[in-house]
């Protein structure tokens, strides 16, 4: 499928301010019904934020409260979702007597900026962009590939956007560049030192 949302308001180069202004200070029962069967995730390292807001250690915080996702050969966390007997259930976070969202001020990015709105697949093609599809590792690359034959993108977001270098993307494509380049030691060592 490989094409464009209908949209001009968001690229993948959108700010976060922006992305989260146009998430929008929702709180309204709409905006929380994703919440009754999944839960957000967290950009890298945000969630260390809620261990804060919630008084307790970080260690309490990733045992009791979140749990690691995966998408594009990229791990992130999310808060824990409650399953009971169910393939989907609620957030941990999810109050049922108010149906609102008891770490609202701290809650994940994806929440801030993807909750049901106009906007809601666009901006989570967004998150997917800046936080999860890595342009650094092939296999996230080659993830993502598979996931544009059945989605649509925003701007910035198809494959010849995020992997400039045409030969480059044939070869991360085709399996011949397999994972993250590293510095070989031979390379290390043609490095030019320093003087001192
Ligand atoms: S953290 Fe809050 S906004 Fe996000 S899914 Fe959970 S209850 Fe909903």
């Amino acid at each position: 499928m490989s094409e464009y949302f209908e949209s001009v308001l968001i690229s993948r180069s959108t700010p976060e301010h922006v992305a989260v202004k146009l998430g929008g200070e929702c709180s309204c029962k709409h905006c929380t019904n994703g919440c009754k069967f999944g839960s957000g995730i967290f950009k890298k390292d945000e969630e260390k934020k809620l261990a804060k807001h919630l008084s307790i250690s970080e260690e309490e915080l990733y045992n009791d409260y979140l749990e690691e996702t995966e998408l594009f050969n990229t791990k992130l966390f999310k808060p824990k979702v409650i399953k009971k007997d169910k393939p989907y259930g609620k957030c941990i976070f999810f109050d049922e007597g108010t149906e609102l969202c008891k770490v609202y001020p701290v809650r994940p990015l994806l929440c801030k900026v993807a909750t049901g709105h106009e906007h809601g697949e666009h901006m989570y093609a967004w998150f997917l962009l800046n936080h999860l599809v890595n342009t650094e590792d092939p296999e996230s690359i080659r993830q993502y590939s598979t996931y544009l034959k059945f989605n649509k993108t925003i701007y910035g977001g198809r494959l010849h956007e995020l992997i400039k270098d045409k030969d480059k993307l044939k070869k991360i494509l085709s399996y011949e560049i397999l994972r993250k380049e590293t510095k070989s030691k031979e390379q290390a060592k043609l490095v030019p030192r320093r003087h001192k």
